[in-house]
Protein backbone atom coordinates (compact mmCIF):
# COMPACT_ATOMS: atom_id res chain seq x y z
CA UNK A 1 0.00 0.00 0.00
CA UNK A 2 1.59 3.41 -0.56
CA UNK A 3 2.83 5.05 2.27
CA UNK A 4 3.78 8.89 2.12
CA UNK A 5 5.84 11.49 4.34
CA UNK A 6 5.58 15.22 4.39
CA UNK A 7 5.88 17.61 6.26
CA UNK A 8 3.53 19.97 8.65
CA UNK A 9 3.88 22.44 11.84
CA UNK A 10 7.09 21.02 13.04
CA UNK A 11 6.18 17.71 12.73
CA UNK A 12 6.86 14.86 10.10
CA UNK A 13 3.63 13.97 9.15
CA UNK A 14 3.94 10.39 8.36
CA UNK A 15 1.35 7.79 6.70
CA UNK A 16 0.89 4.59 7.43
CA UNK A 17 -1.85 1.78 6.99
CA UNK A 18 -4.01 0.59 9.63
CA UNK A 19 -1.52 -2.47 10.31
CA UNK A 20 2.49 -1.61 9.93
CA UNK A 21 5.47 -4.37 10.26
CA UNK A 22 8.01 -3.45 12.89
CA UNK A 23 10.33 -2.84 10.70
CA UNK A 24 8.99 -0.27 8.71
CA UNK A 25 7.18 1.24 11.31
CA UNK A 26 11.26 2.18 12.41
CA UNK A 27 12.13 3.00 8.60
CA UNK A 28 9.42 5.23 8.37
CA UNK A 29 9.79 7.52 11.61
CA UNK A 30 13.81 6.67 11.09
CA UNK A 31 14.27 5.29 14.83
CA UNK A 32 16.87 1.54 14.78
CA UNK A 33 14.26 -1.59 15.00
CA UNK A 34 15.77 -2.44 18.26
CA UNK A 35 14.98 0.90 20.03
CA UNK A 36 11.58 0.12 18.91
CA UNK A 37 11.42 -2.97 19.76
CA UNK A 38 13.15 -2.49 23.24
CA UNK A 39 10.22 0.43 23.60
CA UNK A 40 7.28 -2.20 22.32
CA UNK A 41 8.68 -4.36 25.12
CA UNK A 42 8.87 -1.97 27.73
CA UNK A 43 4.80 -1.81 27.22
CA UNK A 44 4.49 -5.14 27.50
CA UNK A 45 4.35 -5.94 23.47
CA UNK A 46 6.66 -8.88 22.51
CA UNK A 47 7.09 -8.39 18.52
CA UNK A 48 9.33 -9.14 16.34
CA UNK A 49 10.55 -7.02 13.34
CA UNK A 50 8.51 -8.83 10.90
CA UNK A 51 5.37 -8.74 13.20
CA UNK A 52 2.59 -5.78 12.34
CA UNK A 53 1.13 -4.04 15.10
CA UNK A 54 -1.73 -1.81 14.70
CA UNK A 55 -2.24 1.97 14.24
CA UNK A 56 -3.17 3.12 17.30
CA UNK A 57 0.03 0.85 19.20
CA UNK A 58 2.08 3.09 17.09
CA UNK A 59 1.09 5.90 17.70
CA UNK A 60 1.73 5.16 21.54
CA UNK A 61 4.78 4.04 20.63
CA UNK A 62 6.06 6.80 18.84
CA UNK A 63 4.41 9.02 21.23
CA UNK A 64 6.81 7.61 24.06
CA UNK A 65 9.55 7.51 21.92
CA UNK A 66 9.31 11.19 21.91
CA UNK A 67 10.09 11.29 18.33
CA UNK A 68 8.94 14.67 16.31
CA UNK A 69 6.63 12.45 14.23
CA UNK A 70 2.72 12.46 13.63
CA UNK A 71 1.20 9.49 12.59
CA UNK A 72 -1.96 9.76 10.14
CA UNK A 73 -3.64 6.74 8.78
CA UNK A 74 -4.09 6.00 5.60
CA UNK A 75 -7.65 6.76 4.55
CA UNK A 76 -9.00 3.45 3.18
CA UNK A 77 -11.38 3.67 0.11
CA UNK A 78 -14.68 2.12 0.52
CA UNK A 79 -15.33 0.36 -3.36
CA UNK A 80 -18.70 0.41 -2.35
CA UNK A 81 -18.81 4.06 -1.98
CA UNK A 82 -16.84 4.75 -5.60
CA UNK A 83 -19.31 2.90 -7.86
CA UNK A 84 -21.38 5.12 -8.50
CA UNK A 85 -18.96 7.91 -9.86
CA UNK A 86 -17.42 5.60 -12.20
CA UNK A 87 -17.10 7.35 -15.99
CA UNK A 88 -19.13 6.02 -18.85
CA UNK A 89 -17.66 4.86 -22.28
CA UNK A 90 -19.99 5.48 -24.88
CA UNK A 91 -21.06 1.94 -26.17
CA UNK A 92 -22.66 1.83 -22.14
CA UNK A 93 -26.68 0.97 -22.12
CA UNK A 94 -29.49 0.97 -19.81
CA UNK A 95 -29.56 -1.14 -17.05
CA UNK A 96 -32.83 -2.32 -14.76
CA UNK A 97 -32.74 -0.59 -11.35
CA UNK A 98 -31.88 -1.77 -8.14
CA UNK A 99 -34.43 -1.42 -5.60
CA UNK A 100 -34.15 -1.99 -1.83
CA UNK A 101 -37.58 -2.53 0.43
CA UNK A 102 -36.84 -1.07 4.03
CA UNK A 103 -38.83 0.15 6.79
CA UNK A 104 -39.82 -1.01 10.51
CA UNK A 105 -40.36 -3.91 11.36
CA UNK A 106 -44.01 -5.51 10.61
CA UNK A 107 -44.74 -2.91 8.49
CA UNK A 108 -44.82 -5.53 5.66
CA UNK A 109 -41.40 -5.70 4.24
CA UNK A 110 -41.38 -8.91 3.52
CA UNK A 111 -45.07 -8.92 2.43
CA UNK A 112 -44.49 -6.34 0.15
CA UNK A 113 -41.49 -8.26 -1.46
CA UNK A 114 -43.55 -11.25 -2.03
CA UNK A 115 -46.64 -9.70 -3.87
CA UNK A 116 -44.06 -7.44 -6.19
CA UNK A 117 -42.62 -11.34 -6.82
CA UNK A 118 -46.11 -12.45 -7.12
CA UNK A 119 -47.12 -9.89 -9.70
CA UNK A 120 -44.07 -9.87 -11.90
CA UNK A 121 -43.14 -13.95 -11.90
CA UNK A 122 -45.35 -15.84 -14.81
CA UNK A 123 -48.06 -17.94 -12.99
CA UNK A 124 -46.71 -21.44 -11.79
CA UNK A 125 -43.23 -20.21 -11.81
CA UNK A 126 -43.75 -18.11 -8.17
CA UNK A 127 -44.31 -21.27 -6.62
CA UNK A 128 -41.60 -22.78 -8.27
CA UNK A 129 -38.87 -20.66 -5.80
CA UNK A 130 -37.74 -22.87 -3.46
CA UNK A 131 -34.13 -21.28 -2.72
CA UNK A 132 -33.84 -18.52 -0.37
CA UNK A 133 -32.11 -15.60 -2.71
CA UNK A 134 -31.03 -12.59 -1.59
CA UNK A 135 -32.41 -10.63 -4.81
CA UNK A 136 -34.79 -11.45 -7.51
CA UNK A 137 -35.52 -9.82 -10.87
CA UNK A 138 -39.73 -9.46 -12.44
CA UNK A 139 -40.83 -7.64 -15.20
CA UNK A 140 -43.15 -5.24 -15.00
CA UNK A 141 -44.63 -3.53 -18.68
CA UNK A 142 -42.17 -5.35 -20.44
CA UNK A 143 -39.04 -3.66 -18.22
CA UNK A 144 -36.68 -5.60 -15.70
CA UNK A 145 -36.53 -4.31 -12.22
CA UNK A 146 -33.74 -5.96 -9.62
CA UNK A 147 -34.97 -6.61 -6.24
CA UNK A 148 -32.53 -7.19 -3.15
CA UNK A 149 -34.12 -9.40 -0.77
CA UNK A 150 -31.50 -8.99 1.82
CA UNK A 151 -30.96 -11.34 4.78
CA UNK A 152 -31.97 -10.42 8.28
CA UNK A 153 -34.16 -7.19 6.25
CA UNK A 154 -36.11 -7.24 9.33
CA UNK A 155 -34.77 -4.49 11.22
CA UNK A 156 -31.07 -3.80 11.24
CA UNK A 157 -29.13 -0.65 11.15
CA UNK A 158 -25.73 -1.98 9.61
CA UNK A 159 -27.63 -4.35 6.77
CA UNK A 160 -29.94 -1.33 5.68
CA UNK A 161 -26.81 0.88 5.48
CA UNK A 162 -25.28 -1.45 3.00
CA UNK A 163 -28.61 -2.27 1.08
CA UNK A 164 -28.89 1.64 0.64
CA UNK A 165 -25.12 1.43 -1.09
CA UNK A 166 -25.70 -0.99 -3.33
CA UNK A 167 -29.37 0.58 -4.17
CA UNK A 168 -30.58 2.92 -7.16
CA UNK A 169 -33.69 2.76 -5.66
CA UNK A 170 -35.53 2.82 -1.64
CA UNK A 171 -38.98 1.65 -1.18
CA UNK A 172 -39.76 2.91 2.08
CA UNK A 173 -42.58 1.10 3.47
CA UNK A 174 -44.53 2.49 6.38
CA UNK A 175 -47.70 0.91 7.83
CA UNK A 176 -50.73 3.68 7.11
CA UNK A 177 -52.15 2.08 10.38
CA UNK A 178 -48.79 2.68 12.54
CA UNK A 179 -46.58 5.58 11.32
CA UNK A 180 -43.46 6.64 11.08
CA UNK A 181 -41.16 4.30 13.53
CA UNK A 182 -37.62 4.76 14.41
CA UNK A 183 -36.10 2.20 11.97
CA UNK A 184 -38.33 4.20 9.32
CA UNK A 185 -36.83 7.17 10.42
CA UNK A 186 -33.25 5.27 10.25
CA UNK A 187 -33.73 3.81 6.42
CA UNK A 188 -35.05 7.64 5.35
CA UNK A 189 -31.46 8.84 6.60
CA UNK A 190 -29.78 5.91 5.42
CA UNK A 191 -31.02 6.20 1.80
CA UNK A 192 -30.71 10.22 1.88
CA UNK A 193 -27.14 9.76 3.17
CA UNK A 194 -26.60 6.88 0.10
CA UNK A 195 -27.82 9.26 -2.32
CA UNK A 196 -30.75 6.90 -3.12
CA UNK A 197 -34.58 8.26 -4.69
CA UNK A 198 -37.39 7.53 -2.26
CA UNK A 199 -40.17 5.97 -3.34
CA UNK A 200 -42.63 5.54 0.13
CA UNK A 201 -45.40 2.62 0.17
CA UNK A 202 -47.84 3.43 2.68
CA UNK A 203 -48.69 0.16 3.30
CA UNK A 204 -51.64 -2.02 4.95
CA UNK A 205 -54.22 0.68 3.48
CA UNK A 206 -56.83 -2.04 3.81
CA UNK A 207 -56.38 -1.84 7.17
CA UNK A 208 -58.90 -0.02 9.34
CA UNK A 209 -57.14 2.74 11.27
CA UNK A 210 -55.10 3.14 8.47
CA UNK A 211 -54.61 7.19 8.30
CA UNK A 212 -52.49 8.21 5.02
CA UNK A 213 -52.83 11.71 6.03
CA UNK A 214 -51.42 11.27 9.28
CA UNK A 215 -47.95 9.31 7.55
CA UNK A 216 -47.69 12.13 5.06
CA UNK A 217 -47.61 14.68 7.90
CA UNK A 218 -45.19 12.78 9.91
CA UNK A 219 -43.10 12.47 6.31
CA UNK A 220 -43.17 16.31 6.31
CA UNK A 221 -42.04 16.52 9.32
CA UNK A 222 -38.56 14.26 8.32
CA UNK A 223 -38.15 16.67 5.10
CA UNK A 224 -40.16 14.45 2.86
CA UNK A 225 -42.86 16.45 1.47
CA UNK A 226 -45.81 14.14 -0.48
CA UNK A 227 -46.51 15.36 -4.58
CA UNK A 228 -49.69 16.02 -3.64
CA UNK A 229 -49.05 18.24 -0.83
CA UNK A 230 -46.95 20.36 -3.06
CA UNK A 231 -43.47 18.13 -2.31
CA UNK A 232 -41.54 16.03 -4.98
CA UNK A 233 -41.65 12.75 -2.92
CA UNK A 234 -43.76 10.27 -4.60
CA UNK A 235 -45.31 8.34 -1.89
CA UNK A 236 -48.08 5.46 -3.52
CA UNK A 237 -50.69 3.80 -1.45
CA UNK A 238 -50.83 0.16 -1.77
CA UNK A 239 -52.08 -3.25 0.40
CA UNK A 240 -49.53 -6.19 0.41
CA UNK A 241 -52.07 -8.13 1.42
CA UNK A 242 -54.68 -7.63 -1.30
CA UNK A 243 -52.24 -6.47 -3.73
CA UNK A 244 -53.64 -2.79 -4.43
CA UNK A 245 -51.44 -0.49 -5.66
CA UNK A 246 -48.63 -2.89 -6.54
CA UNK A 247 -48.43 -2.32 -10.03
CA UNK A 248 -48.73 1.67 -9.22
CA UNK A 249 -45.79 1.34 -7.18
CA UNK A 250 -43.59 -0.63 -9.99
CA UNK A 251 -44.99 2.54 -12.24
CA UNK A 252 -43.77 4.84 -10.00
CA UNK A 253 -40.28 3.07 -9.42
CA UNK A 254 -39.52 2.86 -13.23
CA UNK A 255 -40.86 6.85 -13.40
CA UNK A 256 -38.11 7.46 -11.06
CA UNK A 257 -35.15 4.95 -12.79
CA UNK A 258 -36.08 6.93 -16.40
CA UNK A 259 -35.12 10.51 -14.56
CA UNK A 260 -31.81 8.56 -13.38
CA UNK A 261 -31.21 7.37 -16.63
CA UNK A 262 -29.26 4.32 -14.96
CA UNK A 263 -26.45 2.80 -17.22
CA UNK A 264 -23.96 0.41 -17.35
CA UNK A 265 -20.89 -1.09 -19.48
CA UNK A 266 -22.30 -4.07 -21.59
CA UNK A 267 -18.87 -5.40 -22.75
CA UNK A 268 -15.97 -6.03 -21.30
CA UNK A 269 -15.45 -8.77 -18.02
CA UNK A 270 -17.93 -8.76 -15.54
CA UNK A 271 -17.52 -6.70 -11.93
CA UNK A 272 -20.29 -6.78 -9.64
CA UNK A 273 -20.69 -7.17 -5.86
CA UNK A 274 -21.25 -10.36 -3.75
CA UNK A 275 -24.43 -10.11 -2.03
CA UNK A 276 -24.65 -13.30 -0.09
CA UNK A 277 -22.89 -16.15 0.40
CA UNK A 278 -22.68 -19.75 2.44
CA UNK A 279 -21.86 -23.17 2.51
CA UNK A 280 -24.34 -25.64 1.18
CA UNK A 281 -23.89 -29.94 1.62
CA UNK A 282 -22.55 -31.01 -1.73
CA UNK A 283 -22.15 -27.65 -3.54
CA UNK A 284 -19.63 -26.17 -1.35
CA UNK A 285 -19.67 -22.32 -0.98
CA UNK A 286 -22.56 -20.85 -2.65
CA UNK A 287 -22.41 -16.87 -3.69
CA UNK A 288 -25.22 -14.73 -5.09
CA UNK A 289 -23.65 -11.89 -7.11
CA UNK A 290 -24.96 -8.78 -8.23
CA UNK A 291 -23.54 -8.03 -11.92
CA UNK A 292 -22.93 -4.04 -11.87
CA UNK A 293 -21.18 -3.88 -15.30
CA UNK A 294 -20.57 -6.49 -18.03
CA UNK A 295 -21.52 -9.85 -18.93
CA UNK A 296 -20.33 -12.54 -16.43
CA UNK A 297 -20.35 -16.08 -17.98
CA UNK A 298 -19.70 -19.62 -16.29
CA UNK A 299 -16.88 -21.19 -16.69
CA UNK A 300 -14.84 -17.83 -15.90
CA UNK A 301 -12.66 -17.30 -13.13
CA UNK A 302 -13.44 -14.46 -10.69
CA UNK A 303 -11.88 -12.97 -7.50
CA UNK A 304 -13.55 -12.07 -4.93
CA UNK A 305 -12.24 -10.57 -1.57
CA UNK A 306 -9.52 -12.95 -0.56
CA UNK A 307 -11.58 -16.13 -2.25
CA UNK A 308 -11.76 -17.16 -5.78
CA UNK A 309 -13.99 -19.31 -8.19
CA UNK A 310 -13.37 -20.90 -11.31
CA UNK A 311 -17.82 -20.76 -11.91
CA UNK A 312 -19.19 -24.34 -11.99
CA UNK A 313 -23.12 -23.36 -12.01
CA UNK A 314 -24.14 -20.03 -12.69
CA UNK A 315 -28.09 -19.58 -11.78
CA UNK A 316 -30.70 -16.83 -11.90
CA UNK A 317 -32.77 -16.34 -8.84
CA UNK A 318 -35.20 -19.00 -10.31
CA UNK A 319 -32.89 -21.73 -9.99
CA UNK A 320 -32.54 -22.07 -14.08
CA UNK A 321 -29.20 -22.61 -15.53
CA UNK A 322 -27.30 -19.14 -16.97
CA UNK A 323 -25.03 -19.05 -19.71
CA UNK A 324 -24.13 -15.45 -18.55
CA UNK A 325 -25.54 -12.59 -16.35
CA UNK A 326 -25.49 -9.22 -17.22
CA UNK A 327 -25.73 -5.69 -15.61
CA UNK A 328 -28.09 -5.76 -12.45
CA UNK A 329 -28.75 -9.26 -12.84
CA UNK A 330 -28.37 -11.54 -9.41
CA UNK A 331 -27.27 -14.32 -9.98
CA UNK A 332 -26.36 -17.63 -8.00
CA UNK A 333 -22.96 -19.40 -8.72
CA UNK A 334 -20.78 -22.28 -7.38
CA UNK A 335 -17.13 -22.89 -7.70
CA UNK A 336 -15.38 -20.51 -4.72
CA UNK A 337 -13.09 -22.59 -3.02
CA UNK A 338 -13.69 -20.76 0.41
CA UNK A 339 -16.69 -18.51 1.28
CA UNK A 340 -16.29 -14.65 0.27
CA UNK A 341 -17.84 -11.57 2.33
CA UNK A 342 -20.84 -10.02 2.13
CA UNK A 343 -20.16 -6.41 -0.09
CA UNK A 344 -16.65 -8.17 -1.59
CA UNK A 345 -15.95 -6.51 -5.18
CA UNK A 346 -15.46 -9.35 -7.74
CA UNK A 347 -14.00 -8.96 -10.89
CA UNK A 348 -12.87 -11.74 -13.28
CA UNK A 349 -9.27 -12.76 -14.23
CA UNK A 350 -8.23 -15.19 -17.00
CA UNK A 351 -7.23 -17.92 -15.24
CA UNK A 352 -6.94 -19.84 -11.95
CA UNK A 353 -3.18 -18.95 -11.39
CA UNK A 354 -3.91 -15.45 -11.95
CA UNK A 355 -6.38 -15.60 -9.50
CA UNK A 356 -4.11 -17.46 -7.23
CA UNK A 357 -1.66 -14.72 -7.56
CA UNK A 358 -3.91 -11.90 -6.70
CA UNK A 359 -4.60 -13.94 -3.52
CA UNK A 360 -1.59 -14.00 -2.20
CA UNK A 361 -1.13 -10.14 -2.97
CA UNK A 362 -4.68 -9.67 -0.83
CA UNK A 363 -2.93 -11.90 1.65
CA UNK A 364 -0.11 -10.07 2.26
CA UNK A 365 -2.16 -7.11 2.78
CA UNK A 366 -4.46 -8.87 5.43
CA UNK A 367 -1.59 -10.94 7.26
CA UNK A 368 -0.45 -8.38 9.73
CA UNK A 369 -4.72 -8.34 10.99
CA UNK A 370 -4.96 -12.45 10.99
CA UNK A 371 -1.72 -12.22 13.16
CA UNK A 372 -3.16 -10.06 15.55
CA UNK A 373 -6.54 -11.82 15.59
CA UNK A 374 -4.97 -15.23 16.00
CA UNK A 375 -2.58 -14.57 18.63
CA UNK A 376 -3.94 -13.83 21.78
CA UNK A 377 -1.54 -12.85 23.68
CA UNK A 378 -0.66 -10.43 22.05
CA UNK A 379 -3.57 -9.01 21.85
CA UNK A 380 -4.23 -8.78 25.39
CA UNK A 381 -0.99 -7.11 25.58
CA UNK A 382 -1.88 -4.70 23.21
CA UNK A 383 -5.04 -4.04 25.23
CA UNK A 384 -3.51 -3.57 28.54
CA UNK A 385 -1.53 -0.41 26.80
CA UNK A 386 -4.61 0.94 25.92
CA UNK A 387 -6.45 3.55 27.42
CA UNK A 388 -9.43 2.43 25.85
CA UNK A 389 -11.51 -0.72 27.37
CA UNK A 390 -12.12 -3.30 25.09
CA UNK A 391 -14.58 -6.10 24.59
CA UNK A 392 -13.84 -9.11 22.54
CA UNK A 393 -15.93 -11.16 20.95
CA UNK A 394 -16.10 -14.04 18.72
CA UNK A 395 -19.13 -13.86 16.29
CA UNK A 396 -20.86 -17.07 14.51
CA UNK A 397 -23.71 -16.72 11.94
CA UNK A 398 -25.89 -18.63 9.92
CA UNK A 399 -25.03 -16.71 6.62
CA UNK A 400 -22.40 -14.48 5.62
CA UNK A 401 -24.65 -10.82 5.30
CA UNK A 402 -25.72 -11.64 8.73
CA UNK A 403 -22.43 -12.23 9.68
CA UNK A 404 -20.91 -8.66 8.48
CA UNK A 405 -23.76 -7.20 9.97
CA UNK A 406 -23.98 -8.13 13.03
CA UNK A 407 -20.07 -7.32 13.23
CA UNK A 408 -20.73 -3.78 11.36
CA UNK A 409 -23.14 -3.85 14.14
CA UNK A 410 -21.03 -4.48 16.88
CA UNK A 411 -18.42 -2.27 15.85
CA UNK A 412 -20.57 1.03 15.71
CA UNK A 413 -21.30 0.52 19.23
CA UNK A 414 -17.91 1.58 20.10
CA UNK A 415 -17.12 4.37 21.85
CA UNK A 416 -14.19 6.52 22.67
CA UNK A 417 -13.70 4.65 25.57
CA UNK A 418 -15.13 1.57 24.88
CA UNK A 419 -14.60 -0.67 22.00
CA UNK A 420 -15.95 -4.11 21.13
CA UNK A 421 -13.06 -6.18 19.35
CA UNK A 422 -13.63 -8.88 17.34
CA UNK A 423 -11.35 -11.33 17.46
CA UNK A 424 -13.03 -13.99 15.15
CA UNK A 425 -15.66 -14.70 13.00
CA UNK A 426 -17.29 -17.38 10.95
CA UNK A 427 -20.30 -19.34 9.20
CA UNK A 428 -21.75 -22.03 11.16
CA UNK A 429 -22.42 -23.57 13.93
CA UNK A 430 -20.27 -22.86 17.06
CA UNK A 431 -17.39 -25.28 17.34
CA UNK A 432 -15.14 -26.27 20.26
CA UNK A 433 -12.14 -24.45 18.42
CA UNK A 434 -14.71 -21.68 19.02
CA UNK A 435 -14.83 -21.82 22.25
CA UNK A 436 -10.96 -22.68 22.74
CA UNK A 437 -10.27 -19.31 21.27
CA UNK A 438 -12.68 -17.43 23.40
CA UNK A 439 -11.14 -19.04 26.75
CA UNK A 440 -7.40 -17.57 25.62
CA UNK A 441 -8.55 -14.63 24.48
CA UNK A 442 -11.28 -13.83 27.12
CA UNK A 443 -14.01 -13.20 24.21
CA UNK A 444 -17.53 -14.13 24.59
CA UNK A 445 -19.31 -15.90 21.75
CA UNK A 446 -22.15 -14.36 20.03
CA UNK A 447 -24.54 -16.77 17.38
CA UNK A 448 -26.81 -15.33 15.01
CA UNK A 449 -29.29 -17.91 13.57
CA UNK A 450 -26.98 -20.71 14.48
CA UNK A 451 -26.46 -23.79 17.02
CA UNK A 452 -24.65 -24.62 19.93
CA UNK A 453 -24.00 -28.31 19.92
CA UNK A 454 -24.10 -30.15 23.41
CA UNK A 455 -20.00 -31.26 23.40
CA UNK A 456 -19.81 -27.43 22.63
CA UNK A 457 -22.44 -26.71 25.39
CA UNK A 458 -19.97 -28.33 27.98
CA UNK A 459 -16.71 -27.10 26.89
CA UNK A 460 -17.71 -23.51 27.19
CA UNK A 461 -19.37 -24.43 30.73
CA UNK A 462 -16.21 -26.50 31.41
CA UNK A 463 -14.15 -23.60 30.23
CA UNK A 464 -16.68 -20.49 31.61
CA UNK A 465 -17.19 -19.30 28.55
CA UNK A 466 -20.33 -17.04 27.65
CA UNK A 467 -22.18 -17.72 24.48
CA UNK A 468 -25.00 -16.16 23.84
CA UNK A 469 -27.21 -16.78 20.71
CA UNK A 470 -29.61 -14.96 19.06
CA UNK A 471 -32.29 -15.25 16.09
CA UNK A 472 -33.50 -11.63 16.08
CA UNK A 473 -30.05 -9.38 15.14
CA UNK A 474 -31.62 -5.91 17.28
CA UNK A 475 -32.19 -8.34 20.49
CA UNK A 476 -28.29 -9.48 19.89
CA UNK A 477 -27.26 -6.22 19.56
CA UNK A 478 -29.54 -4.59 23.10
CA UNK A 479 -27.48 -7.85 24.69
CA UNK A 480 -24.06 -6.25 23.54
CA UNK A 481 -25.37 -2.93 24.69
CA UNK A 482 -26.45 -3.67 28.30
CA UNK A 483 -22.99 -5.47 28.33
CA UNK A 484 -21.02 -2.37 27.43
CA UNK A 485 -23.16 -0.04 29.54
CA UNK A 486 -22.24 -2.48 32.67
CA UNK A 487 -18.45 -1.86 32.22
CA UNK A 488 -18.67 1.80 30.94
CA UNK A 489 -17.10 4.34 33.69
CA UNK A 490 -20.16 6.00 35.72
CA UNK A 491 -20.53 9.42 35.25
CA UNK A 492 -19.48 11.87 37.73
CA UNK A 493 -22.41 14.23 38.38
CA UNK A 494 -21.77 17.53 40.48
CA UNK A 495 -24.79 19.42 42.00
CA UNK A 496 -24.25 22.71 43.26
CA UNK A 497 -25.46 23.48 47.27
CA UNK A 498 -24.41 27.17 48.00
CA UNK A 499 -21.69 29.55 48.55
CA UNK A 500 -19.77 31.03 51.60
CA UNK A 501 -17.79 33.56 52.30
CA UNK A 502 -14.65 33.39 54.66
CA UNK A 503 -14.98 36.17 57.44
CA UNK A 504 -12.70 34.53 59.97
CA UNK A 505 -9.72 31.18 60.09
CA UNK A 506 -9.58 30.09 63.55
CA UNK A 507 -7.26 27.09 63.29
CA UNK A 508 -5.39 25.49 60.74
CA UNK A 509 -3.37 22.23 60.76
CA UNK A 510 -2.03 19.99 58.43
CA UNK A 511 -5.41 18.07 57.51
CA UNK A 512 -7.90 20.65 59.21
CA UNK A 513 -9.05 23.88 59.10
CA UNK A 514 -12.16 25.49 61.44
CA UNK A 515 -12.96 28.59 59.98
CA UNK A 516 -16.30 31.03 59.73
CA UNK A 517 -18.61 32.49 57.46
CA UNK A 518 -21.64 33.75 55.58
CA UNK A 519 -23.11 31.96 53.61
CA UNK A 520 -24.26 34.22 50.35
CA UNK A 521 -25.93 31.07 48.55
CA UNK A 522 -28.29 28.30 48.99
CA UNK A 523 -27.05 26.76 51.64
CA UNK A 524 -24.45 25.21 54.12
CA UNK A 525 -24.72 21.71 54.61
CA UNK A 526 -22.22 18.77 56.35
CA UNK A 527 -20.50 16.14 54.32
CA UNK A 528 -19.62 17.72 51.12
CA UNK A 529 -17.27 18.69 49.05
CA UNK A 530 -16.19 22.58 48.54
CA UNK A 531 -14.00 24.44 46.07
CA UNK A 532 -11.90 26.36 47.90
CA UNK A 533 -11.91 29.87 45.43
CA UNK A 534 -9.58 32.35 45.83
CA UNK A 535 -9.46 36.14 42.96
CA UNK A 536 -11.78 33.60 40.51
CA UNK A 537 -9.31 30.46 40.94
CA UNK A 538 -9.82 27.26 42.24
CA UNK A 539 -7.00 26.72 44.49
CA UNK A 540 -8.31 23.57 46.63
CA UNK A 541 -10.83 21.33 46.99
CA UNK A 542 -11.78 20.22 50.54
CA UNK A 543 -14.47 17.85 52.59
CA UNK A 544 -16.78 19.78 54.72
CA UNK A 545 -16.70 17.68 58.16
CA UNK A 546 -19.52 19.92 60.01
CA UNK A 547 -21.44 22.50 59.77
CA UNK A 548 -22.04 24.73 63.10
CA UNK A 549 -24.47 27.41 64.09
CA UNK A 550 -23.54 29.28 67.35
CA UNK A 551 -21.37 26.47 68.48
CA UNK A 552 -24.03 23.71 67.86
CA UNK A 553 -23.82 21.38 65.15
CA UNK A 554 -26.62 22.28 62.06
CA UNK A 555 -27.69 19.85 59.40
CA UNK A 556 -27.99 22.83 57.30
CA UNK A 557 -27.19 26.72 57.41
CA UNK A 558 -29.11 29.00 54.81
CA UNK A 559 -28.24 31.94 53.04
CA UNK A 560 -27.30 34.92 55.07
CA UNK A 561 -26.32 33.32 58.16
CA UNK A 562 -23.13 33.07 59.83
CA UNK A 563 -21.72 29.62 60.52
CA UNK A 564 -18.74 27.91 61.35
CA UNK A 565 -17.08 25.05 59.71
CA UNK A 566 -14.95 22.45 59.92
CA UNK A 567 -12.81 21.57 56.57
CA UNK A 568 -10.66 18.55 55.74
CA UNK A 569 -8.01 18.59 53.51
CA UNK A 570 -5.28 16.28 52.11
CA UNK A 571 -2.53 18.84 52.22
CA UNK A 572 -1.98 22.40 54.59
CA UNK A 573 -3.81 25.23 53.20
CA UNK A 574 -3.32 28.51 54.21
CA UNK A 575 -7.08 30.15 53.85
CA UNK A 576 -7.51 33.79 53.75
CA UNK A 577 -10.68 35.96 54.60
CA UNK A 578 -12.12 36.61 51.65
CA UNK A 579 -11.91 33.89 50.26
CA UNK A 580 -14.96 31.93 49.04
CA UNK A 581 -16.19 28.62 49.31
CA UNK A 582 -18.29 26.25 47.06
CA UNK A 583 -20.24 23.67 48.20
CA UNK A 584 -21.60 20.87 46.11
CA UNK A 585 -21.75 16.77 45.88
CA UNK A 586 -20.30 14.63 43.45
CA UNK A 587 -22.20 11.32 42.59
CA UNK A 588 -21.22 8.40 40.18
CA UNK A 589 -23.97 7.89 37.73
CA UNK A 590 -24.39 4.53 35.32
CA UNK A 591 -24.27 5.43 31.71
CA UNK A 592 -26.08 3.24 29.07
CA UNK A 593 -24.81 3.40 25.84
P1 LIG B 1 -41.86 -6.99 7.87
O1 LIG B 1 -41.41 -7.27 9.25
O2 LIG B 1 -41.76 -5.54 7.54
O3 LIG B 1 -41.22 -7.85 6.81
O4 LIG B 1 -43.43 -7.27 7.84
P2 LIG B 1 -44.23 -8.53 7.31
O5 LIG B 1 -44.28 -8.54 5.83
O6 LIG B 1 -43.74 -9.75 7.99
O7 LIG B 1 -45.68 -8.15 7.80
C1 LIG B 1 -46.01 -8.01 9.16
C2 LIG B 1 -47.45 -8.33 9.39
O8 LIG B 1 -48.28 -7.41 8.71
C3 LIG B 1 -47.83 -9.71 8.86
O9 LIG B 1 -48.72 -10.29 9.78
C4 LIG B 1 -48.52 -9.42 7.55
O10 LIG B 1 -49.47 -10.38 7.22
C5 LIG B 1 -49.17 -8.08 7.83
N1 LIG B 1 -49.32 -7.27 6.62
C6 LIG B 1 -48.35 -6.93 5.76
N2 LIG B 1 -48.86 -6.16 4.77
C7 LIG B 1 -50.17 -6.01 5.03
C8 LIG B 1 -51.26 -5.30 4.37
O11 LIG B 1 -51.11 -4.66 3.34
N3 LIG B 1 -52.48 -5.39 4.96
C9 LIG B 1 -52.69 -6.09 6.10
N4 LIG B 1 -53.91 -6.10 6.60
N5 LIG B 1 -51.71 -6.75 6.73
C10 LIG B 1 -50.47 -6.72 6.22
Amino acid sequence: MAEATDQANDKQVVTISDMITVGDLADKVGVPVPKLIGELMKNGIMATVNQKIDFETAQIIVEELGLEVELHKQEVVDPLETRKTRELSKTAAERPPIIAVMGHVDHGKTSLLDAIRGSGVAEGEAGGITQHISAYQIEHNKRKLTFLDTPGHEAFAALREHGAKLTDVAVIVVAADDGIKPQTEEAIKFAAKAGVKIVVALNKIDKEGADVNRVKQQLADQGLQAEDWGGDTITVEVSAKTKKGINTLLDMILLLTDVEELKAEVDGDAEGLIIEAHMEQGRGPVATVLVEHGHLKQGQVIVAGNSYAKIRTLQDYKGDMLKEAGPSTPATLTGFKTIPRFGDVFSVVSDEKTAKKRLQSVDRRNSGKDLAMSSSDLLKMINKNRTTQEVSVIVKADVQGSLKSVIDSLNSLTIEELAVRVVGSGVGNISESDVTMAASSGAIIYGFGVEVPVNVKQLAAREEVTIRVYNIIYELIDDAKELLSSMLSPEIVETEIGKLIIKGIFRTTKEAIICGGEVTKGKAVPKVLARVIRAKEQIAEVVVESVKRQQQEAKEVLEGEMCGLQLKTDKKILLEEGDRLEFFTREEVARTL
